[in-house]
C-alpha cells in the first residue's frame, strides 16, 4: 500500500478552508519552493499557493512527494499529541489542560523593562538574556509599523537590546511573527528565538516532531504568550473611535485585564468592556484551542492579582535552564504561583474554555480532553 504523502492540497482542504487556519505562516516559511505566499491585508491572515505550480488548491510539488507545510502546521491533523510528545516525551493527562509545566510569577530586576513592558517585562529580561549570552542570534518578535502610531503590527527581527526595548508590550491585532524567519536567516541567524502566541508558539514543536528540516532546527527557544483571541483592526475605528472618540494615533499602551484598557497621550484612561470587543474577534481565533501557548518552552501571561508581574509557565529543561540561569544573575524577580491563587484558578478556567473551541469534527487531539466539566 502506498504511504501518503499529505502535502499542500491536504492541508488547503483540511485546514485552510475548514477554519482550523490560524494564520500562523509557518507552513509558508517551511516551503522551500517559492509557491506560497500569505495574505495580512484586510484581515484575511491566510496562507495561499500561487497560480503557478498547481493552483489555489494543488501542488506540483506535492504531488511529487513534497510534505513541507503539513509537516510545518501547528494545526494538521493530530498535531497536540504529536508535539506533546516531541516535547515532553508523553502525552499530557486529562488534568493538563493548560499543558505541561509549572506557573510561576517573574519579572525584571531593571525597572525600566517593567516600565517598558506589558507587565512585569520578563519576556524582555528573557531575549535580553538569550541574545547577551549567545543562546539565539535573533527573536521574531512584533512590532509597529513606522511610527506606531497606527497601530499596525508587524513581524521584526530583534538583535539588540535597543531593537527588544522598541518591540515590547502588547498588540491586539494578529501579527504572524514567523514571517520574520527568511530576513533573520538572511542576517545570518542559526538559533533563532520566536515570541508568539499558542497558535505560533506550537509551530516550532509541529516542525521538530515533524522533521521539518533546517527551519526546524533553527527555531531553537519559543516563548508563549496566553492568549484568548485577536482582534481585527477595524476596532480602532468601529469602536474605539466612533463609540469612546479615541483616535488610534492617540493610544499609547492597550492592555486587557477583564476589560479592555487603553491609555493615551494626553493622560487619559478608558476601559472598554470586552464583550462590545467580541463581534471585532479575529475569523482565524474562532477555533483556536490553546489560551496557555502549549508548546512553548516557556509561556507568559498577564493574568493575576499582581500588576507588573508577569505570569510565567516553565514547560521545558531549556525553560527551567534560562529561568534559573537568570534568577542566579539577578536579573528576575519570582514568587510562587501559589502566591496567587486565583491568577491559577482563571488560568485553568480560560483553558478550558478555549478548548471547547477545537470542533469535533476536527482530527482528535485537544478534543480528546473532558472540556465541559470543571
Ligand atoms: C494578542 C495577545 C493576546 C494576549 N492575551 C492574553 C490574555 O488573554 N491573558 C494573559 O494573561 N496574557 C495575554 N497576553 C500576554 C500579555 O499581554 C503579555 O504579552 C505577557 O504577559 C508578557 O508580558 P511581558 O511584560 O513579560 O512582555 P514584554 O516584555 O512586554 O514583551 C512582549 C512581547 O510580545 C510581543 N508581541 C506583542 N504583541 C504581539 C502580537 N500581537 N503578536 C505577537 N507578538 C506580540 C512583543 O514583540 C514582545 O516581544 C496576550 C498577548 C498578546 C500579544
Ligand atoms: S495554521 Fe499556520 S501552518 Fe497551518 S495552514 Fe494555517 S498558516 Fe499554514
Ligand atoms: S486565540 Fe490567540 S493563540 Fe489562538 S489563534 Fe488566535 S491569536 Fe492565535
Amino acid at each position: 500500500m502506498a504511504v501518503e504523502k499529505p502535502q499542500w492540497r491536504e492541508l488547503f482542504r483540511e485546514v485552510v478552508t475548514s477554519g482550523l487556519c490560524t494564520g500562523c505562516a509557518a507552513c509558508v516559511i517551511a516551503c522551500p519552493h517559492p509557491v506560497l505566499d500569505y495574505e495580512a491585508d484586510q484581515g484575511i491572515y491566510k496562507p495561499f499557493h500561487l497560480e503557478l505550480d498547481g493552483g489555489p488548491d494543488d501542488c506540483t510539488h506535492g504531488q511529487k512527494g513534497c510534505t513541507m507545510c503539513t509537516r510545518a502546521c501547528p494545526r494538521f491533523r493530530n498535531w497536540e499529541s504529536e508535539i506533546d510528545l516531541q516535547r515532553f516525551a508523553r502525552e499530557r493527562t486529562d488534568d493538563e489542560v493548560w499543558g505541561v509545566g509549572d506557573v510561576l510569577l517573574a519579572r525584571a530586576s531593571d525597572e525600566s523593562l517593567v516600565d517598558n513592558g506589558q507587565d512585569g517585562g520578563f519576556v524582555s529580561a528573557l531575549l535580553i538574556y538569550a541574545l547577551e549570552h549567545d543562546i539565539i542570534d535573533a527573536a521574531l518578535v512584533s512590532g509597529l509599523e513606522g511610527d506606531g502610531s497606527t497601530w499596525r503590527a508587524t513581524p521584526v527581527v530583534v538583535r539588540t537590546k535597543e531593537d527588544i526595548l522598541a518591540t515590547a508590550k502588547s498588540r491586539y491585532t494578529y501579527c504572524a511573527n514567523l514571517l520574520a524567519y527568511n530576513e533573520a536567516v538572511e542576517g545570518g541567524a542559526e538559533r533563532i528565538g520566536l515570541v508568539g502566541m499558542g497558535c505560533m508558539a506550537s509551530a516550532p514543536g509541529a516542525m521538530q516532531a515533524r522533521k521539518a528540516g533546517k527551519v526546524a532546527r533553527r527555531l531553537s527557544l519559543t516563548i508563549g504568550l496566553l492568549c484568548s483571541k485577536t482582534f481585527d483592526d477595524s476596532i480602532f475605528e468601529e469602536l474605539f473611535e466612533a463609540k469612546y472618540n479615541i483616535k488610534r494615533a492617540d493610544i499609547t499602551k492597550m492592555n486587557i485585564k477583564g476589560v479592555f484598557q487603553l491609555w493615551t497621550k494626553d493622560g487619559g484612561y478608558y476601559e472598554v468592556p470586552l464583550k462590545e470587543a467580541h463581534a471585532y474577534t479575529r475569523e482565524g481565533c474562532t477555533h483556536c484551542p490553546d489560551f496557555a501557548a502549549e508548546h512553548a518552552d516557556l509561556s507568559t501571561g498577564g493574568i493575576g492579582a499582581f500588576g507588573d508581574w508577569t505570569l510565567v509557565i516553565v514547560r521545558t529543561d531549556l525553560g527551567r535552564e534560562l529561568l534559573s540561569a537568570m534568577k542566579s544573575e539577578g536579573l528576575i524577580e519570582t514568587r510562587p504561583g501559589d502566591d496567587d491563587p486565583g491568577a491559577v484558578a482563571l488560568l485553568h478556567k480560560l483553558a478550558r474554555v478555549s478548548r471547547k473551541r477545537w470542533p469535533e469534527s476536527a482530527a482528535p487531539g485537544p478534543g480528546r480532553l473532558p472540556v465541559t466539566s470543571g
